[in-house]
Formats: C-alpha cells, structure tokens, sequence
C-alpha cells in the first residue's frame, strides 16, 4: 500500500475497516502490516484519498479468485474474508466441509422427508465465482430410499441484512430511528413485536453506501453471535449477544412481558382481583385499569373511581407512553398514572394495586378516610397474583434472523437455468437451508429467505469487501428434480459421510 501522509488526517477510518486489521497507527499516522492482502478496502473508503495501491506489489503471492476482490495472500497469512489461507504457496480453505451431522444437533429438529436434510453443509464450501461455474460441492446421496442431491455454496450477498429481536419492556428508540455503530449508521430501528423491540441492520443500499463495510462487519459478527455494542440515535445504548439477555443504557431485564397491560388482566383476572378492589398495569403499548376493562367486570370488580392519566382506547385500555419507568413507560412514581379519584364512587379502605406486565415491581395503596392513598404492605393475594404473572414471563433475549436474497451464483452454481431452481424452491421440489437450518422463504418472486442465526453453527458466516456478507446456502432435492432443472449433472460427486467429499473438479 502506498500511504500519501500529506492528505492522511488520522481519522482512523482505515484502522476500523481493514478487514485483516493490517493498518495500524505508529507515531499518529497509519502504516500498513505484511498480512495486507490488496483487498483495496481501505482505498475504496479513505475520505481523504490518501491510500492507493501499488502497481506493481512489492511481495510475491498467491492471488484468490474465489471472489471479485482477487486478495493477493502472502505465505503464512489468510485472504480478506478469512476462508482462505495461502499455507506454503498452496490456498486452502481455513473451515473444513461441514456434512450435515456435524450441524445437526446446533440445527435442532428438521422437518420429515427425503430432501428437508441435506447431505452436506454450505459452512466451509467455497464459493461459485464467477457465476457461470457449477457450485463447489455438488454431492449424490440416498435418503429415505430417495435419490437425492444437494448442492451447496458461501453465497456472497449483497442483499442481506439481520432483524434483530430484543424480548423486553425497556425502550431502545422510536422507531425509523438510526442504529449507529460508533458515528456511523448501521441500520434502523423497526416496527415494535409483541413485547419485543426490532432492529433491522443493513440492507444493500447501506452495504453500498459509504459505510458498507462496517454494515457487512456488524451484520457479521451479531450472525456468528460475538457480543455487539450499537447506540440508537436519540435512543439507547445497546450491548447485545445472540441467545443472551441484552444490556439496555447499563441495565438487564430479566423478563419480557407476558403480555400488554390489557392482557395481563384478561390472563390473571381472578387472582387480581383477589388481590385488591382496582388494579392498574403498567404498559407502555395499553395500560390496563381492571374495573373498567371487560375483565375486570367478568371476574365481578366493582367500580373504583380512579382515572388514569393516559388517553383511553376502549374502556379499561388506555395508550401508554414510552420511558425508562414501569412497564416501559414514563412513569417512575407509579401513584402519578392516577389522574384522579371519583369521590361518590371511590370508598374509604379501597385498595388499588399498581404493577407492571412482568409482575416484577409493585406497589399496593389504601384509600384513606380523607381521599389520599397511602403505601401499605402487598398482602399474600398480591404476592400470589404477583407471583402467577412473573412466573408466566419468558426470560429476556436477543435472537435474530439473517435476511438474504440468493442471487448470481447461488442459483447459476446450482442449474443452467436458474428460474427453474426458483420455481422449484417455490413449490417445494428443492429445498434450501443455511447451514442446515430450515429458512422461511419470503413468497412471491425470488429466492428471498430468513434463517434464525441461532440454529447455524457460530462462526459459519463471513463477510468480504466488495462488501457483501457470506452465507452457507444449501438446495437439497430428488436426483429426477435435479436432473430436470437443468443441474449440472457432471459435476456431480457420489456422497458418503464416511469419506471426505472432494470439490467439483
Ligand atoms: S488493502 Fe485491504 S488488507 Fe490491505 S491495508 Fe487496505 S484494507 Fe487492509
Ligand atoms: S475476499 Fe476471500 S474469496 Fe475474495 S479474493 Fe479475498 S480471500 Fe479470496
């Protein structure tokens, strides 16, 4: 690399998004490491354009044409995806193969039938490049008395991205709202699920854009589950892992909710009632108020009086807000949720809970001789009720899905004709898996699919800087469909777990 000290401004840039961690900074001012493999990476994103190649590289190599970057790797050191390792002068793949019994117990249950397992794994395959080659692995295999193949490839996708799911109550941002990695934007936060907040990170017009291979990076790392920290602007901090409860401005929720403050009451209605004349839950979607909801009246509570502050939907189901009090919303004194109390309804000694839809905080109050409420101790009703509605919660977690469209050569790899592969994948006659695991495929045109990232074995996807992310891709399907898909047939090799499959010649 040929560094132009005059126009570098130290800004870093190229430190963070080298994807071999080649530059460094000596003195203030990068300087470019032996393991440097000219992936251009860095001369693609200097702001200041102060990297260039050189013409002629001052090292000998061996060049990989896996893919469009062509990384020039030197001995001893891997290429710029990390899948590839230049080791005495040969290139060779750092992930073995994976068949599919070395995943099946990280995949989990697969559906019955001959083509719903595949032979092999596309983790450790290689990739088609360019697209007019059959795939690297294209194997023979008998299941279920059934002729079947599988084929498989690392697709690069431009198109990919990763929807986040975060099971808690506590706010990370509005939504729309970008999620940056440091000061870059990564992604936005989405549409809010039941008791879960939705982050959607990439995207091709993000991985194209300026910041594309911090995009492909961070989509990368939270696939293979590595702990990741992103802030959401106007929002939260977030510190997150795959599998594991999320750390949300410091904090970790242990339970989300089990339901909106208006299911909350409808699930445990008996029990709350037992356990005070009103209750109020605490929500930020729907705060509950029990006398007035159809629950409340179907257990038998009797008016109260209270009024609530929030805006009503329908009777007993008020909008709440968002903040970092109970039950995610604003409120952090939760006598303040009461607007008022209706006197010539309202009876000296009437006690009103206040929970959350975790059941996890909770404050019991008694209506004095003189209107005011005071705080006395829950009573084992409460505690029980309390107790039904915490129990019921599902403990907080991140979980995610890999969101990929298959393209050029995970289709071209596959057949001559990749419309039939779509067709087929649509009607069920091939089927497709990300490292074994069963995808949900989007309907309509295409081949658009969803793979829970916690079913693929950690470590399966990569990313490269053209910038794309990597993802093993599977089709598994009867010989006589292959055959009639136009598969390249001749590239076929028979499969045996017993042996190691060699790749397409
Ligand atoms: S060319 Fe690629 S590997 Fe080399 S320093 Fe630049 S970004 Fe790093
Ligand atoms: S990024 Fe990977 S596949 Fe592409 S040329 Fe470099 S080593 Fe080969």
């Amino acid at each position: 690399m040929e560094i132009d000290l005059k126009k570098c401004n130290s800004c870093g840039i190229c430190v963070q998004d080298c994807p071999l961690g080649s530059i460094r900074f000596r003195d203030k001012r990068p300087f470019v490491e032996d393991s440097c493999t000219r992936c251009g990476a860095c001369v693609r994103i200097c702001p200041e354009g102060a990297m260039a190649l050189e013409v002629v590289p001052p090292y000998k190599g061996i060049q990989c044409d896996a893919c469009p970057i062509v990384c020039l790797i030197r001995d001893g050191f891997p290429g710029a995806c990390h899948r590839y390792r230049n080791e005495g002068g040969e290139l060779v793949r750092i992930t073995p193969l994976h068949p599919f019994d070395q995943v099946e117990e990280i995949v989990g249950p697969e559906p019955a039938g001959a083509i719903r397992r595949p032979l092999i794994t596309g983790i450790g395959a290689g990739t088609t490049y360019p697209d007019c080659k059959p795939a690297p692995f294209i194997v023979k295999g008998r299941q279920r008395d059934v002729d079947v193949v599988t084929v498989v490839t690392e697709a690069p996708l431009s198109y990919s991205s990763i929807m986040v799911k975060i099971d808690t109550d506590l706010p990370v941002g509005d939504e729309g709202a970008p999620v940056m990695k440091g000061k870059r934007k990564v992604g936005l936060v989405t549409t809010e699920q039941y008791g879960s907040k939705m982050l959607s990170i990439g995207g091709v017009n993000l991985l194209t854009g300026k910041d594309g291979l911090l995009v492909a990076k961070t989509i990368t790392d939270i696939a293979n589950r590595k702990p990741v920290k992103l802030r959401i602007e106007g929002g939260s901090k977030l510190e997150f892992q795959i599998g594991e409860a999320p750390v949300i401005n410091g904090r970790k929720p242990d339970n989300m909710r089990v339901g909106c403050g208006s299911a909350t009451l409808g699930l445990f209605a008996p029990l709350l009632k037992e356990s005070a004349d009103e209750v109020i839950v605490l929500d930020s979607h729907i705060t509950g108020l029990m006398s007035e909801h159809a629950a409340g009246r179907f257990a038998g509570t009797h008016p109260s009086g209270v009024r609530l502050k929030y805006r009503m939907s329908t009777p007993g189901r008020y909008f709440g807000d968002h903040g970092d009090g109970w039950g995610g919303t604003s409120i952090t004194d939760p006598g303040e949720i009461i607007a008022g109390i209706d006197p010539k309804v309202a009876r000296p000694g009437m006690r009103i809970l206040i929970t959350e839809t975790t059941g996890q905080k909770a404050i019991l109050f008694e209506l004095g001789k003189d209107g005011r409420l005071r705080e006395i101790p829950a009573t084992a009703n409460v505690e029980r009720a309390l107790k039904a509605i915490s129990s019921s919660c599902e403990p907080s977690m991140v979980s995610a899905l890999y969101v990929g469209g298959a393209g050029g050569s995970a289709r071209a790899g596959v057949s001559l004709y990749p419309v039939k592969l779509t067709r087929a994948v649509h009607a069920g006659r091939a089927n497709l898996t990300v490292g074994g695991a069963p995808v949900y495929l989007l309907p309509g045109g295409g081949i658009n699919f969803m793979v829970d990232v916690g079913r693929v074995k950690r470590g399966s996807f990569y990313w490269s800087p053209t910038p794309a992310t990597i993802c093993p891709i599977e089709y598994t399907m009867e010989l006589i469909d292959y055959e009639e898909m136009g598969g390249h047939m001749q590239a076929m090799k028979p499969f045996s777990s017993q042996e190691p499959v060699s790749p397409v010649d």
